[in-house]
């Protein structure tokens, strides 16, 4: 299907106004609370990627020159994944969950029960712009909730194919996709949410968290950051650069769990400078340029941008760019200057600088002494710098021996800490995100348990509720 057979409704402020309108009223019905509506909805989805996969892989070769696989890999069978977790759990999350009494409330009930928010916007980014937009969803869908999702304007061809697709799997009354950039954005964000999920940038989340402060909506901000990868010598290095490699080049390095340099301790530095050269050939071949499997940036912008760190280092491999292809080889650059604009801003492109530090010790101060990042991996052989690492650094997620992988186990949480964000989801955690957990207590009228602690108190009452509280 062409992008053009698609028709692109540009929503202004009162098309806004009318969309939550519309989603609230339908939220007020009840329409979305029971478990065989959520359940629907989510099948539908299913059926959607799976049936039409090769629609949604054409709009991602369009918007970034994902190749099939990787689109497959990174985006499709990933919501999949997420999908058939999420029906296989939805009965039991959903399970209303028993909490003891203490002695002075008995005889009583306590659980908790969880209730959809309402009407929630998603806000997606372009870098993975089917993953970013439907794994939020599924959360949303799976909680209850009517959702508002505006897709990433940076990635046109797969914004087109979800507002061209959405309403016609999902229920519409419930399910509304909003098109478009920053006025669009600006007035659905001027609307009451009952909450916000936002991916993106730092800047933009600030522009969201005071939007949503007006309204006291809550907010996730699913933000980036400089995810180190952190190499030790002793640890299988051949094996360590071919992981890193492949986390960082996929999708030209415009991924948010990227590593994003790489802290050798000691001679681990030269020894990747070899082993990353080698896994880059291996992957992409002699020219990168040529090969189908290598993405490209997204648009000029970003090229001028990350084009514009290539001269930060001694380049070890790579280097290469044309403007005009969106091409940045996959480059490796080394003797780099902590302080450079390479090592200060998220690189979010296909560069991998290479920083060395003496020691451990030096290694958790060069972490600690930033931002905290979205995620940190590390390559070491030794338990010890593992326990060291998991209670002395603070990242979204940490993860050895594999960078990105964490997002693919759904039991884990994902999300950021600090600069890296704000709130978590993926599995039961999205559960969490989009729903309120309800307390819910039940104590019988008789018989009255309560009457000592009645007033008026006297000595004996006293010595009782001492004695049970
Ligand atoms: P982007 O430019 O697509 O922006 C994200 C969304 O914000 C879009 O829907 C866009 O329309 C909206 N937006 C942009 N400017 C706005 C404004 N002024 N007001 C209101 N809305 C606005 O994507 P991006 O921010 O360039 O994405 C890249 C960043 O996102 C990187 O920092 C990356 O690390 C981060 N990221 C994080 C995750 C994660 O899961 N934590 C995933 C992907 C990307």
């Amino acid at each position: 299907m062409s992008q053009d057979t698609y028709v692109n409704v540009v929503p202004t402020a009162a098309h806004a106004t009318e969309t939550v309108t519309r989603l609230r009223a339908t939220f007020q019905t009840g329409h979305t609370k029971p478990l065989a509506w959520r359940k629907q909805q989510l099948r539908a989805l299913r059926t959607l990627l799976t049936e039409h996969q090769e629609v949604f892989e054409q709009a991602l070769h369009t918007d970034l020159g994902k190749s099939a696989t990787e689109s497959y890999v990174m985006e499709i069978g990933f919501l999949v994944a997420e999908i058939d977790h999420t029906l296989r759990h939805l009965d039991r999350w959903l399970r209303p969950s028993r909490v003891s009494v203490p002695l002075s409330l008995m005889p009583a009930r306590a659980s908790t029960v969880r209730e959809p928010l309402g009407t929630v916007l998603i806000i997606a980014p372009w870098n993975y712009p089917l993953n970013l937009a439907l794994a939020p969803l599924i959360g949303a869908l799976a909680a209850g909730n009517c959702v508002v999702l505006k897709p990433s304007e940076v990635a046109p061809a797969t914004s087109a194919v979800l507002a061209h697709w959405l309403p016609r799997v999902l229920d519409p009354q419930a399910v509304a996709v909003v098109e478009g950039g920053v006025p669009e954005t600006t007035a659905l964000l001027d609307q009451r949410f009952d909450h916000i999920f936002y991916t993106g940038n730092g800047t933009v989340g600030r522009i969201v968290m005071a939007a949503a402060a007006r309204h006291l909506t809550p907010v996730t901000l699913e933000l980036g950051g400089k995810s180190p990868a952190l190499v030790e010598p002793g640890a299988d290095l051949a094996t360590a650069a071919r992981r890193i490699a492949w986390g960082k080049f996929m999708n030209a390095g415009q991924t948010c769990v990227a590593p994003d340099y790489v802290l050798a301790i000691g001679e681990a530095g030269t020894e990747m400078e070899a082993h990353l050269t080698d896994a880059i050939r291996e992957m992409y071949g002699p020219d990168p340029a040529r090969s189908n499997d290598y993405g490209r940036i997204i648009n000029e912008r970003h090229f001028d941008r990350v084009a514009g760190l290539l001269k930060d280092g001694r380049t070890v491999v790579g280097g290469d760019h044309d403007r005009d292809a969106r091409y940045i080889a996959p480059t490796v650059l080394a003797d780099v200057d902590p302080d450079s604009a390479v090592m200060r801003e998220e690189i979010f492109g296909p560069i991998l600088p290479i920083v060395r530090v003496p020691d451990l010790d030096a290694a958790i101060a060069f972490i600690t002494g930033r931002d905290k990042p979205l995620a940190l991996y590390a390559f070491t052989a030794s338990k010890s710098s593992k326990r060291r690492l998991i209670a002395e650094t603070s990242s979204g997620g940490l993860a050895f021996g594999v960078p990105t992988a964490q997002l693919a186990v759904p039991g884990l949480p994902f999300g950021g800490v600090g600069e890296s964000g704000m709130g978590r989801y993926h599995g039961s955690h999205s559960l969490d995100t989009f729903s309120h957990t309800k307390s819910v207590l039940d104590k019988p009228l008789q018989p009255d348990t309560l009457r000592v602690t009645y007033p008026p108190y006297t000595r004996r009452k006293d010595r009782v509720l001492r004695r049970i509280m």
